[in-house]
């Protein structure tokens, strides 16, 4: 199977898995875990940060960054597309009694001017505008990437305005690869930054949320409290040392492949409309009488998996695990289809 319904799917490879089996272990809700703490020291250094707190999912940090940045009858401000706001279960509202205010964004990308457009009045009846999460890579918006010059003008809102910034980095790697920027370029920007290590750079579990001491330190009660606080987790931020270590650089070959597969698309009558990846995702639609389901059957009895992204719309994402041979094996099949 060629499995391309998302950049999650990568098993850890065999060196991969020595790293994990040779890890120093303690135990790390005593704070014990060698491995976990250079994980999370050498994230920080890399960002700029004061502190790491390693999480089970990406899911988790964010869940954690909204409730530390704020109090419930607050809002959050961000994208109409924002993982945060799609894909977490409204947990904003669950886990700590925030509404959200949604931006009209491009591909999942807001700016500076439409975050200081929602930015709520002091009035008694409205709800506090605390926190603004900005999402780089924007998944639902096909991977799209941020200009590093918007996020200083939203960090600029933010600090003016008394505002927290969240970054929703699952995929900043690739955003970092794609911009041909610096990390230390963002440094100052955030409060707090997610870095997922189980998407792209294809470690099997794990994130990484940063902020600075006092930020942390209430992460980490934040995180017992959701049932995250994990015992000898080394063996799994092992997997994420060897992926920073060994796998951004191959961000670029996903980028090269998410294209490849986008150009062959966008010369098929049978579809409508390809979102130009900048990244490793694929985001397109389907012509109106093309049902979605049959091009997904087609690809699956030819070994190929896709998920629906929408009525007409279908995401492909390529990850450590495709091959050039793999991408070949998909342009054929996608000029195949009738
Ligand atoms: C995948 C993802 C997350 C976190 O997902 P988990 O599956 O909980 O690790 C967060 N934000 C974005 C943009 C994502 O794509």
């Amino acid at each position: 199977m060629i499995d391309l319904r998302s950049d999650t799917v990568t098993k850890p490879s065999q060196a991969m898995l020595a790293s994990m089996m040779t890890a120093k272990l303690g135990d790390d809700v005593f704070g014990e875990d060698p491995t976990v703490q250079i994980l999370q020291n050498q994230l920080a250094d890399q960002f700029g940060m004061e502190a790491g707190l390693f999480c089970p999912s990406g899911t988790m940090c964010n869940q954690i960054a909204m409730n530390v940045h704020t109090r419930p009858l607050d809002e959050i401000i961000c994208d109409k597309l924002s993982h945060v706001y799609y894909y977490e279960t409204a947990g904003y509202a669950f886990n700590s009694g925030c509404g959200v205010r949604l931006i009209d964004g491009d591909q999942g990308r807001i700016t500076a001017k439409q975050v200081e457009e929602s930015i709520q009045a002091d009035f008694d009846w409205l709800p506090v505008s605390k926190l603004v999460v900005v999402e780089n890579t924007c998944n639902k918006g096909g991977g799209a990437v941020y200009e590093i010059e918007e996020l200083r003008k939203i960090a600029q809102i933010c600090k003016s305005k008394g505002l927290k910034l969240h970054l929703d980095g699952a995929r900043f790697f690739n955003a970092l690869v794609a911009s041909q920027t610096n990390i230390e370029e963002y440094w100052g920007l955030f409060d707090s930054i997610s870095i997922c290590l189980s998407k792209g750079l294809g470690a099997p579990i794990g994130s990484v949320l940063l902020g600075d001491h006092a930020f942390i330190k209430r992460a980490k009660k934040v995180r017992k409290a959701f049932g995250g606080g994990m015992r000898q987790v080394g063996i799994l931020a092992a997997a994420g040392l060897y992926a920073l270590e060994h796998n951004v650089s191959l961000l670029q070959t996903d980028h090269k492949h998410a294209t490849l597969l986008a150009e062959e698309l966008s010369r098929q009558k049978y579809i409508a409309k390809v979102i130009t990846p900048q990244t490793n995702i694929v985001i397109f639609d389907l012509e109106k009488d093309i049902e979605p389901a049959r091009f997904i059957e087609y690809m699956k009895i030819n070994e190929v998996m896709v998920v629906q992204f929408g009525p007409q719309t279908i995401r492909m994402v390529t990850h450590l695990d495709i091959s050039e041979e793999d991408v070949n094996a998909v342009v054929n099949l996608i000029k195949r289809f009738r």
